[in-house]
């Protein structure tokens, strides 16, 4: 694509490292079968063609996996913390010695480039799981009492944009904790966490700890209203969040929510223009956006607007655009036919209203769900780009004159879930995080992810921390949480 001033030889991952089956099961009880739902293709994203099919779940899957997570609770939540960590232990392992097969898994089923499923998606669910294994014989110490508890079975519901990473996320800490779990990946990124269950099945884990039921929202629907469930950890819309909250109202069950975001990334005057123009371009191009946190409100000062944006759009006709498995993409295919409609639907929206819109030159692919990356100027608050999650790679960019007004307009959404500050000063940084309503505010930096620290929102961002101490509160039954 682009005016690259290098010209990039395609340097391919190749796909047999996938070792992709025609088809995959569902894992219950600690077997692989057939679920008795519908068998379903999963496609690649980057060309449309079918990957594998998926004997997904059926209602009665469901049941099936709650009882043997019931069944298999007694015994696991006794077992001393110490010998859960082992299991642990031995999964983050497993996960790193799998970690190229799973990368180029994780890009042909959800399209994101293998750069980033090696480094990022990868690397990082190995982290949770070693992470979480640290904790399981420390809980006591972890300031939730000399007697934490876990609460029971998990039903676990994940979405698509780090399908293998957010498996890991809910699974790490509820088996440190001593819970049981009923994980559903989401539809149309099954693939890695079907294989984790192979990577659990390999390690030993006791029968009915971990069950994987891949599936639609109905079988989603059925976890949550699930009687043999005691907790129900969501990621994923806020839309489905609120459906949710509302069905598990009353019924006693512990709910965590993680939801949809529309960060700010606030750049002052005083900034370093071409590392914050990098993190601009990391907060809104990674993962093509479709990233809960991602940078999607560019707020920059008006005094070094223009300079920014210039240098935006120089720093952006150098994107790669194509093919997920080259390892020179930096921009990889947009995850679903549906997904793209909904970022089109917006872009336009965008034009419509009156905002100025910007892409650098790019060929996209014939096949496959494509989108370029997009710059939208002259954007009002008021504008649907400027108030709506785009889940994709589209950036709207805002000015603001003081920092008091930057704080007021960062803080002007529904959602509450991360912010960026980029600024010379560091008091300036601490002074905005503390006013900034975000779960996670970056300092000169973004989407940056360690899993000894906290991530989750406000407001329409839902609520509940994971990673870090604060993420086993999430699994735990306590007298309270002494410390913070
Ligand atoms: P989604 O809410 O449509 O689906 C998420 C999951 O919920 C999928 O597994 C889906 O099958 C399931 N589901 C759908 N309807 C359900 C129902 N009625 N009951 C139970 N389960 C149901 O979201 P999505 O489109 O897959 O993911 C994108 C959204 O996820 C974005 O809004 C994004 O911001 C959010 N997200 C948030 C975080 C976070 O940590 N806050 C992380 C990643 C994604």
């Amino acid at each position: 694509m682009a005016q690259s001033p290098f010209e990039y030889a395609p340097a391919p991952e190749s796909r047999e490292i996938a070792r992709l089956r025609p088809s995959y099961q569902i894992f219950v009880a600690g077997k692989f079968r057939d679920g008795r739902g519908e068998a379903v293709k999963t496609i690649n994203p980057a060309d449309e063609s079918p990957l594998a099919e998926i004997a997904e779940a059926g209602p009665a899957d469901v049941s099936d996996a709650v009882t043997a997570a019931r069944r298999a609770f007694k015994s696991w939540s006794r077992l001393p913390g110490r010998e859960r960590g082992k299991y642990l232990f031995r999964i983050a392992r497993a996960i790193q010695e799998r970690s190229r097969e799973l990368a180029v898994l994780e890009s042909l089923d959800n399209g994101k480039p293998i750069r980033e499923s090696r480094d990022v998606d990868i690397p990082l669910a190995a982290a949770h799981f070693f992470y979480y294994a640290g904790w399981a014989d420390k809980l006591q110490y972890a300031g939730f009492g000399p007697a934490p508890r876990p609460i029971g079975v998990a039903g676990q519901i994940i979405p698509w944009n780090f399908p293998l990473l957010m498996a890991a996320w809910k699974i790490a800490p509820a088996l440190a904790c001593g819970n049981t779990v009923v994980l559903k990946p989401a539809e149309t990124t099954p693939l890695t966490a079907l294989v984790l269950a192979e990577i659990i099945a390999e390690a030993d884990l006791p029968p009915g700890v971990v069950n994987v039921l891949a599936g639609g929202p109905a079988i989603g629907h059925a976890i949550v209203e699930s009687e043999g469930i005691d907790k129900i950890a969501f990621t994923g819309s806020t839309e489905v969040g609120k459906i949710i909250q509302r069905s598990v109202a009353a019924s006693g069950k512990r709910v965590t929510l993680e939801l949809g975001g529309k960060a700010a990334n606030i750049v002052f005057d005083d900034a370093p223009i071409d590392q914050a123009v990098e993190g601009i371009v990391n907060g809104i191009f990674f993962n093509q956006g479709q990233v809960c946190c991602a940078g999607s409100r560019l707020l920059v000062q008006e005094s070094v607007a223009d300079e920014v944006v210039a240098a935006l759009q120089r720093r952006l006709a150098t994107l790669r655009v194509g093919d997920p498995l080259d390892k020179n993409t930096d921009v990889g295919a947009i995850n679903s036919a549906a997904q793209l409609a909904r970022i089109r639907e917006l872009a336009d929206a965008g034009v419509d209203e009156g905002a100025t819109r910007w892409s650098p030159p790019c060929d996209l692919p014939d096949r496959g769900y494509w989108f370029a990356p997009t710059v939208f100027t002259d954007v009002a608050p008021a504008h649907r780009i400027a108030r709506e999650e785009i889940f994709g790679p589209v950036l709207s960019v805002l000015t603001f004159r003081t920092p008091d007004e930057a704080v007021e307009k960062a803080n002007n959404t529904p959602y509450g879930l991360s912010a960026g500050v980029w600024t010379e000063k560091g008091s300036r940084i601490l002074s905005l995080a503390g006013r900034l309503r975000a779960g996670v505010v970056w300092g000169n930096t973004f989407n940056r992810f360690d899993p000894a620290s906290p991530f989750g929102g406000y407001k329409e961002s839902g609520f509940g921390r994971e990673g870090g101490r604060h993420g086993l509160a999430a699994y735990l039954e306590s007298e309270g949480f002494l410390g913070d």
